[in-house]
């Protein structure tokens, strides 16, 4: 199988597992346990948030983990906006996960907020200047997400964190699938909260964490034991953390190489792609994107039917996001790029890991025109 849905999850790295093992059998106390046992859980929980820091480059204290990045950008969006007493104004963009959209809905519905979404333009990038003409004296929170699920674009996400600042309102970013190939330095960044998500760097799925810059204020969303400093209670994920960790800190060791291998072996295969499937085309930024994305739509042919016949040739890959699999609407992603529903349902996306190699790509290519060919000849208009 050659899986080139990377995006949508990974496995768990032998290295990772390896640190994880003793937390999860012997060493398998309570970090709040008094005796010894709990407090070397403790003590290996207190490890891995310094660990975690020394990626985001930020102090342990501003770490809080949580069950994953719909978790965090869960506590990232409530918690803001509902401790904060600012005012009842939101900003994200159109594009942003379901996670952060879906908790602005909840927090229109449910608490009076208002919400404002920025467009993007056709290659899925949002412009400050159109954040920063719908921030208003009221506003909260601003979301953007640090590159997008689907089409990989990128954002430039301290140009929109400055605007954010000049109103004075908390900066999140969305970081799930840059993490592992951009800097994920939160003073770079000039971000107030930044989430990440083990599962899409070699760590398991049940693991993420919310950076939160000492001083901004936050609701709990999890109420109970008042765990992680009382910002998200449960008994701690030990060997997750650990996990996520080692995880993250293998990713940034070699995550200049990566991405300029991977950016090579991408574009390598975006160009054989348009080369040889008439009628393809690119979605997301042609430069401004993930090294390991590659997406396209397929105009004329159904992206489910596209996948199938990959699948049935060996390759695995996706039609949008994974999320949204399984559900019959275009991805709100590609809507908002200015793709009209039908094209919508033609995308494919293709998402590579540091082990994905050349050899495979070239298989993938060869299998996707063979597909292509076969599902009969793209409309092109
Ligand atoms: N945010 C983005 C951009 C994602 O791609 C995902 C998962 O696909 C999530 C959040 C949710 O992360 P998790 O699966 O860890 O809940």
């Amino acid at each position: 199988m050659i899986y080139l849905d990377n995006a949508a999850t990974t496995g768990v790295r032998r290295t990772v597992l390896e640190a994880m093992w003793p937390y999860l059998t012997e060493e398998f106390g309570n970090p709040s346990s008094q005796h010894e046992l709990g407090q070397r859980a403790a003590s290996a929980l207190a490890n891995a948030r310094e660990r975690v820091s020394a990626v985001l480059g930020c102090r342990a204290a501003e770490v809080t983990f949580t069950s994953g990045g719909t978790e965090s950008d869960n506590l990232a969006v409530k918690g803001v906006a509902l401790a904060a007493p600012r005012g009842r104004h939101l900003v994200a963009s159109a594009i942003e996960h379901e996670a952060v959209l879906e908790s602005c809905a909840h927090l229109r519905r449910e608490h009076g907020f208002a919400v404002d979404l920025a467009p993007v333009t056709s290659d899925a990038l949002v412009r400050a200047a159109d954040v920063a003409g719908l921030l208003r004296p009221d506003t909260t929170l601003v979301s953007v997400m640090y590159a997008n699920n689907e089409v990989g674009t990128v954002q430039q996400v301290a140009l929109i964190a400055e605007e954010a600042h000049r109103v004075g309102a908390v900066m999140h970013t969305d970081a799930v699938q840059a993490a592992g190939w951009l800097s994920l330095d939160v003073g770079a960044l000039g971000v107030d909260a930044l989430s990440v998500s083990g599962h899409k760097l070699g760590a398991p799925k049940g693991i993420g964490a919310l950076y939160l810059r000492r001083g901004t204020r936050v609701e709990p969303v999890l109420h109970g034991g008042g765990q992680e400093r009382g910002r998200r209670s449960g008994t701690e994920n030990v060997a997750g953390a650990v996990g996520l960790a080692v995880a993250l800190g293998l990713a940034e060791a070699a995550r200049a190489d990566r991405a300029a291998a991977s950016t090579l072996l991408r574009d390598g295969f975006i160009a054989r792609v348009l080369a040889r499937v008439p009628g393809a085309r690119l979605t997301g930024h042609p430069l401004d994107r993930l090294p390991g994305n590659a997406s396209f739509c397929f105009p004329g042919l159904s992206g489910e039917a596209v996948l199938l016949e990959l699948e049935r040739r060996g390759v695995v890959c996706s039609s949008g996001s994974a999320c949204a699999a399984g559900r019959d609407e275009p991805s709100h992603v590609l809507l908002a790029l200015g793709l009209d529903g039908p094209t919508a349902q033609t995308a494919v996306r293709f998402t590579l890991s540091t082990e994905t190699t050349g050899v495979e790509l070239e298989a993938a290519a060869d299998a996707l025109s063979e597909s292509v060919a076969s599902l009969g000849a793209l409309s092109t208009g």
